[in-house]
């Protein structure tokens, strides 16, 4: 039977139990199944032999021939241990074994073959529980080519489904899959990209022949995973985009108004943004567009420009926000910004915590349209906001959701605006924006289905914050600095890290913190925010610090996103190895909006891991965003950013890896793209295989891609 319609229980050394598990822990069900999802994760390599006077202490598997010298066992019963001495010729190491003692039967003078991962202890490297095999008994396989390793989950290893259990079902599998199986990709795209077959490289990938062969065999897999996806996020996007749209012709009153009363021009990336975004608003076809652009670049104002083409035809927008406290500070942004046009423009404020009796004008004013723009947090996507026209959607610090989170918002947006008179189902344009670049090729796959503009410029004016790192030892130096600043009619933040395990003992650090600063500064007002606070509370403390009455604004995270004070000039940053690049960068963009000198300061202890040390060195280094979004890439390394980026992403990857994998990404969009140009709905006879493999993955996949189309 074929590899793909096999089931998984009839494979051999399989059976009913064994099935069920792998079904339960890896959700294969076929014997094809496991070989895809299935790739190893390592491979060791068998064919190169170790002499004990090559071992370094990397904790890498080796092989070594050698004899057993000497072995005595300690301790009875349980506690039971074997230690052996091991003589490869000239030098000698030591074997442990804790458990199954009794079944381990060593000989003197007998050559063995010793495999196992050394470790360095009392100057004499030894092996705990190797595998030792009579060289009698060693077959030319076991020392042949490359051993593949496989990941098991807990579950597993405990009904003997381990990394060699895996290998043995696998083995069995391949008289099978050298007759060969069809291939998911066409000879076409194989050619032109140099891929493998599907078959030679299921093969090269579990058994490789050499190195090569097995570097061959994952570029094609994960290239088939990643072409696949961007199949997908491509027909999607291009399905969009004969999605009808309202049309916004019109730079009407509103729009001119607002540009005249501006007391600095647009930066050139300004303009050519609100170019782009107009085109797509004159084009009849709904947009979804990203909006790219350093914390700083004057995002906020496009957003406005925007929402106002849309008022002057006749149209509501909204602004939506993450958080409350951004969505207030837009509101006030938008309200003094506007306040040059008098009643032209109606804007209203909608979070969670607007109370019931202040919703129902809110609620009227969208459903007759005497309010224009509505600013909120989540609240504004509830049920029973009903508008009368809503046209234009800006959402703002989109990078705290994905693709998938990103779908819910489409439909309900969608069903919002279900009530517009002239087009029933016109869903309203979209305008995502985001102040955390992503390296080019992961926003391929995260915000993929969307088209990019990019602010890649500042106002023009802004000096360039200074960063320095400083060691808790010189804090005296550091309060130096901020009463001079301070002295100087200036602002300053001081940010404390939180960590949600444990919120009490960061709410202690922080109001140890706060009464450090206290008396520090005796003659400072000092403000202080933090999650716990009630949203009232919180905002009259942003407020005081907003309108200069306090000097000091201390707080956890919350102010990570969107506060604008030009007046603050520096960003104090407490324990600094306990953020992330990218946070570090976002609270850095808080200062330098004025046109004062700022400063960024980094507060760490003085022993630093190698890592944060990199942190801060790149940190001290760059203010430019793209350029830390790569090295927070590079230096997070591949599993941590996986899973924040699998959180966002509905697809499952179980060999490409979005961190590392950018230039094939690339290449598997590029390819999916000169498919769907010439084939948009993949009729062609040379693009079945395509789609019936999209199909194929549309029954697998708990995500509904046409939920937001
Ligand atoms: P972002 O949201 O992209 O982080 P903001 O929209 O908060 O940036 O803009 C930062 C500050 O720069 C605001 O005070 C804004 O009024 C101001 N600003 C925006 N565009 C310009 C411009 N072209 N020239 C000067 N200042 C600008
Ligand atoms: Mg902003």
């Amino acid at each position: 039977m074929e590899l793909s319609q096999r089931d998984i229980t009839y494979c051999k050394n399989v059976g009913a139990k064994r099935a069920d598990i792998l079904r339960k822990e890896l959700s294969v069900n076929t014997a094809l199944e496991l070989l895809v999802k299935c790739p190893p994760y390592k491979y060791i390599d068998r064919s190169r032999f170790y002499k004990i006077a090559e071992l370094d202490d990397e904790d890498t598997y080796v092989q070594i021939v050698g004899e057993v010298t000497e072995w005595h066992t300690i301790g009875i019963g349980k506690a039971q241990r074997l230690s052996a001495t091991f003589f490869d010729g000239t030098h000698q190491c030591e074997l442990v074994w804790f458990q199954g003692v009794k079944y381990v039967k060593l000989q003197r003078n007998v050559p063995y073959l010793l495999f196992g991962k050394p470790s360095r202890f009392n100057h004499i490297y030894n092996f705990v529980h190797p595998e030792l095999t009579p060289m009698s008994k060693v077959t030319p396989e076991m020392t042949q080519g490359l051993e593949p390793y496989y990941n098991t989950t807990e579950t597993m290893k405990r009904h003997g489904l381990n990394s060699k259990a895996i290998r043995s079902i696998i083995a069995e599998l391949l008289p099978d899959l050298k007759q060969g199986i069809p291939d998911t990709i066409g000879a076409d795209i194989l050619q032109r990209y140099r891929l493998m077959s599907l078959t030679d490289a299921l093969i090269n990938v579990h058994f490789p022949k050499d190195t090569l062969a097995m570097q061959n065999a994952r570029a094609r897999l994960k290239f088939e995973e990643l072409f696949y996806i961007q199949l997908q996020i491509l027909r999607v996007m291009k399905r969009r985009e004969q999605n009808p749209g309202y049309t916004f012709p019109l730079v009407g009153s509103r729009f001119h108004a607002l540009y005249k009363s501006l007391p600095f021009d647009l930066t050139g990336a300004q303009k050519r943004v609100i170019h782009e975004i107009h085109d797509d608003l004159k084009s009849g076809h709904q947009m979804n567009r990203l909006l790219q652009g350093d914390v700083g670049s004057g995002k906020t104002l496009v957003a406005l420009l925007c929402c106002l083409l849309a008022v002057d035809n006749g149209y509501q927008a909204c602004i939506m926000a993450p958080t409350e406290i951004l969505a207030n500070q837009h509101y006030e942004t938008l309200k003094a910004f506007l306040a040059p046009l008098g009643d032209a423009v109606h804007v209203a404020l909608l979070t969670g915590s607007t109370t019931a009796k202040n919703r129902v004008p809110i609620h009227n004013g969208l459903l007759n349209g005497t309010i224009h723009i509505l600013i909120g947090t989540h609240a504004l996507l509830e049920d029973n906001v009903q508008w009368q026209n809503l046209g234009f959607v800006v959402i703002d610090e989109q990078h705290r959701f994905g693709v998938a989170q990103r779908a819910k918002l489409w439909s309900k947006t969608r069903r919002v605006a279900g009530d517009g008179n002239t087009m029933p189902d016109c869903p309203p344009h979209i305008l995502v924006m985001t102040a955390t670049p992503i390296p080019r090729t992961l926003a391929m796959t995260v915000y993929g289905d969307l088209q990019v503009s990019i602010i890649d410029e500042l106002p023009p004016g802004r000096k360039p914050v200074q960063t320095i790192h400083y060691s808790i030892q010189r804090r005296a130096q550091v309060y130096a600095f901020l009463r001079k600043q301070i002295q100087d009619g200036r602002q300053v933040y001081v940010v404390y890290p939180l960590i949600k395990e444990n919120e009490k003992m960061d709410l202690l650090d922080l109001q140890n913190g706060f009464n450090e600063l206290c008396e520090a500064f005796p003659d400072c007002k000092i403000s202080m925010v933090h999650g716990q606070m009630k949203a009232a509370d919180k905002d009259l403390q942003m407020q005081r610090f907003v309108s200069g009455e306090t000097q000091i604004l201390v707080a956890t995270t919350v102010i990570e996103v969107g506060v604008n004070v030009p007046n603050a000039t520096v960003m104090m940053i407490q324990n600094a190895e306990r953020f992330g690049l990218s946070q570090l960068h976002q609270l850095r963009g808080r200062v330098g909006r004025g046109g004062d000198q700022s400063y960024c300061l980094l507060l760490t202890d003085q022993e630093l891991s190698k890592d944060t040390r990199k942190r801060m060195e790149i940190m001290v280094a760059t203010n430019d965003g793209f350029r830390i979004a790569e090295a927070d890439l590079a230096l997070r390394g591949p599993g941590d950013l996986q899973g924040t980026l699998q959180s966002g992403t509905p697809f499952e990857l179980h060999i490409a890896n979005l961190a590392t994998d950018g230039q094939i990404v690339t290449l598997a969009r590029q390819a999916a793209k000169e498919i769907l140009d010439k084939d948009p709905l993949l009729e062609d006879q040379m693009n079945r295989i395509y789609k019936h493999q999209l199909d194929i993955l549309r029954v697998k996949q708990s995500f509904n891609w046409s939920e937001i189309s």
